[in-house]
């Protein structure tokens, strides 16, 4: 179960992290791998702060090469220095302001795992290609093109993200879902072999609040979920994190 914090958050942004600690220590805890993903600006300090308990830290991108002249980038390996165990790669925000390729999101997730990093490889597509009827298309061509070939179920976990669903307040219905998500196992069968597709987490995300995680998580397939917005208040992401089981 991973937040996604976005382009969100200054340093007082870092008692959310600790309210949620607070939360999840009071509560029962969730049977999930609990991940925030903040502003690289916050991820030494979330480290240092809190590295030693029970959330894990991830970023939320990444530049394929170890180190080099590429103002403004950040490495897999530099992630890892500050404490992540992860990182997304491939969000929809990235690939449209950013123009990323399939072929940049998987030397991205190639330099994850060069780092000991787990990729979160994010594919969905836009509302024009689901009116279209161009999903599975466009998801089998995103994950093909998306998984490099050091993937395995240990370090990569796949979020399927529909674009249109991203911070609008709008989801698929559970039935899209677990089409989706069933045909995102099917071709990672014919990738990885059977036994360790069965093996990865598939994520869902777009739109998950506390009032629809419970539906969402119980679909076939659905590992967790990748949550946005609804990630930046420690009482809202641990309601959907309490949804999950
Ligand atoms: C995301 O940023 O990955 C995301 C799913 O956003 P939201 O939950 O706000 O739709």
């Amino acid at each position: 179960m991973a937040g996604n914090w976005k382009m969100y958050g200054k340093t007082a942004a870092l008692a959310e992290i600790r309210g949620l600690l607070d939360l999840l220590g009071k509560g029962p805890r969730p049977a999930a791998d609990i991940m925030i993903c903040p502003p690289s600006t916050l991820l030494a300090q979330a480290h240092y702060a809190f590295g030693k308990r029970d959330i894990l830290l991830g970023g939320q991108d990444c530049h394929p090469v170890p180190e080099g002249a590429h103002t403004g980038d950040i490495s897999a390996e530099m992630l890892a220095d500050v404490g992540a165990t992860a990182v997304i790669v491939g969000h929809s925000e990235r690939r449209r302001d950013h123009g990323e390729t399939d072929a940049l999101v998987a030397a991205k997730a190639a330099a994850a795992h060069r780092a000991g990093l787990t990729a979160i490889i994010c594919i969905g597509e836009t509302e024009q290609e689901r009116r279209e009827g161009a999903t599975l298309a466009v998801v089998g061509r995103q994950l093909d093109g998306s998984l490099p070939p050091s993937a395995t179920a240990e370090n990569s976990i796949i979020a399927y993200e529909p674009v249109w669903a991203i911070g609008t307040g709008l989801t698929p219905t559970p039935r899209d879902v677990a089409e989706v998500h069933g045909f995102i196992r099917d071709s990672l069968g014919g990738r990885l072999g059977r036994e360790e597709a069965a093996k990865i987490r598939i994520l869902y995300g777009g739109s998950v609040k506390p009032s629809n995680a419970r539906e969402l998580l119980a679909v076939g397939n659905v590992n967790g979920a990748l949550v946005g917005g609804a990630s930046l208040k420690a009482a809202d992401f641990y309601a959907i994190l309490s949804a999950y089981s």
